[in-house]
Protein backbone atom coordinates (compact mmCIF):
# COMPACT_ATOMS: atom_id res chain seq x y z
CA UNK A 1 0.00 0.00 0.00
CA UNK A 2 1.35 3.68 -0.84
CA UNK A 3 -0.03 6.57 0.58
CA UNK A 4 1.01 10.41 -0.63
CA UNK A 5 -0.04 13.23 1.57
CA UNK A 6 -1.33 15.55 -0.93
CA UNK A 7 -2.29 18.41 1.35
CA UNK A 8 -1.36 19.24 4.54
CA UNK A 9 -2.88 22.99 5.82
CA UNK A 10 -5.75 23.79 7.63
CA UNK A 11 -8.46 25.81 5.61
CA UNK A 12 -6.77 28.83 4.65
CA UNK A 13 -3.84 27.00 3.59
CA UNK A 14 -0.29 27.92 3.74
CA UNK A 15 1.15 30.68 2.85
CA UNK A 16 -2.16 32.83 4.00
CA UNK A 17 -3.11 35.53 1.72
CA UNK A 18 -1.66 38.90 3.21
CA UNK A 19 0.05 37.83 5.81
CA UNK A 20 3.91 37.57 6.63
CA UNK A 21 4.26 35.75 9.68
CA UNK A 22 7.82 33.47 10.00
CA UNK A 23 5.59 30.78 8.31
CA UNK A 24 4.07 32.31 5.21
CA UNK A 25 7.11 34.33 4.23
CA UNK A 26 9.39 30.64 4.55
CA UNK A 27 11.34 29.37 1.67
CA UNK A 28 11.22 26.00 3.12
CA UNK A 29 9.00 23.91 0.81
CA UNK A 30 7.75 22.06 3.78
CA UNK A 31 5.96 24.86 4.83
CA UNK A 32 3.75 25.67 1.66
CA UNK A 33 0.55 23.56 2.53
CA UNK A 34 -2.11 22.94 0.33
CA UNK A 35 -5.37 22.18 1.58
CA UNK A 36 -6.24 18.67 3.34
CA UNK A 37 -6.29 15.06 1.95
CA UNK A 38 -4.82 11.95 1.02
CA UNK A 39 -4.17 9.36 -1.62
CA UNK A 40 -3.80 5.75 -1.11
CA UNK A 41 -3.24 3.25 -3.88
CA UNK A 42 -3.73 -0.59 -2.61
CA UNK A 43 -4.65 -3.45 -4.25
CA UNK A 44 -5.06 -1.62 -8.02
CA UNK A 45 -7.75 0.73 -6.31
CA UNK A 46 -6.80 4.57 -5.91
CA UNK A 47 -8.47 6.10 -2.94
CA UNK A 48 -8.46 9.46 -2.15
CA UNK A 49 -9.67 10.93 1.16
CA UNK A 50 -11.51 14.28 0.55
CA UNK A 51 -11.45 16.43 -2.67
CA UNK A 52 -10.15 19.36 -0.54
CA UNK A 53 -10.15 22.71 -2.38
CA UNK A 54 -6.52 22.35 -4.00
CA UNK A 55 -7.45 18.73 -5.32
CA UNK A 56 -6.63 19.87 -8.91
CA UNK A 57 -3.11 21.17 -8.45
CA UNK A 58 -2.64 18.37 -6.26
CA UNK A 59 -3.18 16.01 -8.70
CA UNK A 60 -1.05 17.73 -11.34
CA UNK A 61 1.78 18.23 -8.68
CA UNK A 62 2.16 14.60 -7.91
CA UNK A 63 1.59 13.06 -11.29
CA UNK A 64 -1.79 11.64 -10.05
CA UNK A 65 -4.46 11.22 -12.89
CA UNK A 66 -6.94 8.00 -11.43
CA UNK A 67 -9.25 7.90 -8.66
CA UNK A 68 -11.67 5.27 -8.19
CA UNK A 69 -13.37 6.07 -4.93
CA UNK A 70 -13.62 9.48 -2.53
CA UNK A 71 -13.73 8.85 1.22
CA UNK A 72 -14.79 11.92 2.89
CA UNK A 73 -14.13 12.62 6.23
CA UNK A 74 -16.86 15.66 6.65
CA UNK A 75 -18.34 18.13 4.58
CA UNK A 76 -16.67 21.30 5.63
CA UNK A 77 -15.82 23.68 2.20
CA UNK A 78 -11.46 22.51 2.43
CA UNK A 79 -12.46 19.26 2.25
CA UNK A 80 -15.08 18.90 -0.86
CA UNK A 81 -14.68 22.06 -2.91
CA UNK A 82 -12.70 20.62 -5.41
CA UNK A 83 -15.11 17.49 -6.01
CA UNK A 84 -15.96 18.86 -9.59
CA UNK A 85 -12.48 18.54 -11.03
CA UNK A 86 -13.29 14.43 -10.94
CA UNK A 87 -14.72 15.51 -14.13
CA UNK A 88 -11.44 15.07 -16.24
CA UNK A 89 -11.20 11.78 -14.69
CA UNK A 90 -15.01 10.62 -15.25
CA UNK A 91 -14.85 11.96 -18.52
CA UNK A 92 -11.14 10.54 -19.04
CA UNK A 93 -11.75 6.82 -18.19
CA UNK A 94 -15.63 6.93 -19.38
CA UNK A 95 -16.55 5.90 -15.51
CA UNK A 96 -18.61 6.42 -12.70
CA UNK A 97 -16.68 7.40 -9.45
CA UNK A 98 -17.71 6.07 -5.73
CA UNK A 99 -18.42 9.01 -3.14
CA UNK A 100 -18.44 7.71 0.64
CA UNK A 101 -19.28 9.43 3.57
CA UNK A 102 -21.77 9.41 6.64
CA UNK A 103 -25.25 10.64 5.77
CA UNK A 104 -24.78 14.37 6.60
CA UNK A 105 -21.71 14.81 4.96
CA UNK A 106 -23.75 13.20 1.52
CA UNK A 107 -26.71 15.46 2.19
CA UNK A 108 -24.75 18.64 2.40
CA UNK A 109 -22.87 17.48 -0.47
CA UNK A 110 -26.01 16.64 -2.72
CA UNK A 111 -26.94 20.32 -1.75
CA UNK A 112 -23.62 21.89 -2.67
CA UNK A 113 -23.38 20.57 -5.70
CA UNK A 114 -26.79 19.71 -6.88
CA UNK A 115 -26.26 20.32 -10.78
CA UNK A 116 -24.55 17.19 -10.90
CA UNK A 117 -27.67 15.74 -11.16
CA UNK A 118 -28.94 17.49 -14.04
CA UNK A 119 -30.24 15.63 -16.58
CA UNK A 120 -28.78 16.89 -19.60
CA UNK A 121 -25.17 17.54 -18.10
CA UNK A 122 -25.33 13.94 -17.28
CA UNK A 123 -26.38 13.31 -20.62
CA UNK A 124 -23.30 14.70 -22.29
CA UNK A 125 -20.99 14.14 -19.32
CA UNK A 126 -20.36 17.42 -18.89
CA UNK A 127 -20.18 17.30 -14.99
CA UNK A 128 -18.57 14.92 -12.85
CA UNK A 129 -20.03 11.48 -12.96
CA UNK A 130 -20.68 10.39 -9.14
CA UNK A 131 -22.52 8.23 -7.01
CA UNK A 132 -23.41 9.16 -3.39
CA UNK A 133 -23.12 6.45 -0.89
CA UNK A 134 -24.22 6.50 2.67
CA UNK A 135 -21.97 5.06 5.28
CA UNK A 136 -22.73 3.40 8.82
CA UNK A 137 -20.25 3.27 11.54
CA UNK A 138 -19.04 -0.47 10.66
CA UNK A 139 -16.75 -1.82 8.17
CA UNK A 140 -17.09 -1.93 4.17
CA UNK A 141 -15.05 -3.29 1.49
CA UNK A 142 -14.06 -1.38 -1.70
CA UNK A 143 -13.25 -5.06 -3.96
CA UNK A 144 -11.46 -6.65 -1.28
CA UNK A 145 -10.05 -3.81 0.64
CA UNK A 146 -11.63 -3.29 4.27
CA UNK A 147 -12.20 0.25 4.97
CA UNK A 148 -13.18 0.81 8.95
CA UNK A 149 -14.21 3.77 9.33
CA UNK A 150 -13.59 5.75 12.60
CA UNK A 151 -16.27 7.78 14.29
CA UNK A 152 -14.89 11.00 15.77
CA UNK A 153 -15.94 14.77 16.81
CA UNK A 154 -14.94 17.78 15.48
CA UNK A 155 -16.66 20.40 17.85
CA UNK A 156 -20.00 19.02 18.02
CA UNK A 157 -20.21 17.47 14.29
CA UNK A 158 -19.78 13.56 14.02
CA UNK A 159 -16.95 13.11 11.22
CA UNK A 160 -15.43 9.68 9.97
CA UNK A 161 -11.89 8.60 10.15
CA UNK A 162 -10.50 5.95 8.20
CA UNK A 163 -8.53 2.70 8.86
CA UNK A 164 -7.44 1.01 5.62
CA UNK A 165 -5.02 -2.08 6.60
CA UNK A 166 -3.14 -0.52 9.27
CA UNK A 167 -2.73 2.94 8.33
CA UNK A 168 -5.47 5.55 9.58
CA UNK A 169 -6.17 9.04 8.49
CA UNK A 170 -8.06 11.26 11.17
CA UNK A 171 -8.36 14.82 10.16
CA UNK A 172 -10.51 17.87 11.71
CA UNK A 173 -10.89 15.75 14.84
CA UNK A 174 -11.48 17.25 18.68
CA UNK A 175 -12.39 14.06 20.43
CA UNK A 176 -12.07 10.11 19.77
CA UNK A 177 -14.02 7.80 22.71
CA UNK A 178 -12.63 5.28 23.83
CA UNK A 179 -14.67 2.56 21.94
CA UNK A 180 -13.29 4.20 18.57
CA UNK A 181 -9.79 4.43 20.03
CA UNK A 182 -10.18 0.48 20.41
CA UNK A 183 -10.32 0.50 16.23
CA UNK A 184 -6.74 2.15 16.00
CA UNK A 185 -4.91 -0.11 18.03
CA UNK A 186 -1.80 -1.66 16.30
CA UNK A 187 -1.39 0.71 13.60
CA UNK A 188 1.73 0.86 11.86
CA UNK A 189 0.80 4.51 10.64
CA UNK A 190 -1.45 7.24 11.98
CA UNK A 191 -1.69 10.68 10.08
CA UNK A 192 -3.87 12.93 12.88
CA UNK A 193 -4.91 16.36 12.91
CA UNK A 194 -2.63 18.96 15.01
CA UNK A 195 -3.81 22.64 13.96
CA UNK A 196 -1.83 24.91 16.13
CA UNK A 197 -0.07 25.30 19.60
CA UNK A 198 -3.25 27.08 20.97
CA UNK A 199 -6.09 25.05 22.32
CA UNK A 200 -9.08 25.01 19.22
CA UNK A 201 -12.67 24.29 20.16
CA UNK A 202 -12.91 22.08 17.53
CA UNK A 203 -9.56 20.66 16.53
CA UNK A 204 -6.51 18.69 18.30
CA UNK A 205 -3.78 21.64 18.96
CA UNK A 206 -0.52 19.85 19.10
CA UNK A 207 -0.36 19.33 22.74
CA UNK A 208 -3.93 17.15 22.38
CA UNK A 209 -2.68 15.46 18.98
CA UNK A 210 0.83 14.02 21.07
CA UNK A 211 -1.01 12.55 24.07
CA UNK A 212 -3.27 10.59 20.93
CA UNK A 213 -0.24 9.48 19.45
CA UNK A 214 1.54 7.95 22.55
CA UNK A 215 -2.09 6.72 23.93
CA UNK A 216 -2.28 4.73 20.39
CA UNK A 217 1.53 3.59 19.93
CA UNK A 218 1.50 3.36 15.90
CA UNK A 219 4.94 3.04 14.60
CA UNK A 220 4.93 6.16 13.53
CA UNK A 221 2.66 9.32 13.35
CA UNK A 222 2.45 12.01 11.54
CA UNK A 223 0.69 15.40 11.68
CA UNK A 224 -1.81 16.90 9.21
CA UNK A 225 -4.38 20.15 9.01
CA UNK A 226 -1.80 22.62 9.86
CA UNK A 227 -2.21 26.51 10.08
CA UNK A 228 0.80 29.01 10.03
CA UNK A 229 1.88 28.58 13.86
CA UNK A 230 3.79 25.47 12.79
CA UNK A 231 6.88 26.94 11.46
CA UNK A 232 8.03 22.98 10.26
CA UNK A 233 11.91 22.78 11.22
CA UNK A 234 11.89 24.96 14.67
CA UNK A 235 7.99 22.34 15.44
CA UNK A 236 9.14 18.99 13.68
CA UNK A 237 12.27 19.18 16.36
CA UNK A 238 10.16 19.84 19.53
CA UNK A 239 7.75 16.56 18.46
CA UNK A 240 8.48 13.30 20.88
CA UNK A 241 10.32 9.91 19.29
CA UNK A 242 8.14 8.56 16.46
CA UNK A 243 6.21 11.85 15.32
CA UNK A 244 6.67 14.04 12.76
CA UNK A 245 4.73 17.18 10.93
CA UNK A 246 3.01 15.61 7.76
CA UNK A 247 4.43 18.34 4.37
CA UNK A 248 2.97 18.00 0.90
CA UNK A 249 4.19 15.41 -1.09
CA UNK A 250 5.40 13.11 1.93
CA UNK A 251 5.05 9.91 0.67
CA UNK A 252 5.26 6.26 2.30
CA UNK A 253 4.69 2.68 1.65
CA UNK A 254 3.37 0.10 4.08
ZN1 LIG B 1 -10.60 21.11 7.70
ZN1 LIG C 1 1.15 33.53 8.35
ZN1 LIG D 1 -13.70 20.71 9.36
Amino acid sequence: MKVIILGSGTSQGIPVIGCNCETCVSKNPKDKRLRTSAYIETGNKKILIDTSIDFRQQMLKNNLSDIDTVLYTHHHVDHINGMDDLRMITQKYDKVIDLYGNKLTMDEMKISFRYVFTEELVKYKSVPLVKFNNLENKEFFIDKIKIIPVECLHGDLKIFGYRVGDFAYLTDVSFISEEEMKKLSGLKVLVLNALRIRPHPTHFNLQQAIEVAKKLKPNKTFFTHLTHDILHEKINATLPKGIELAYDGLEFKL
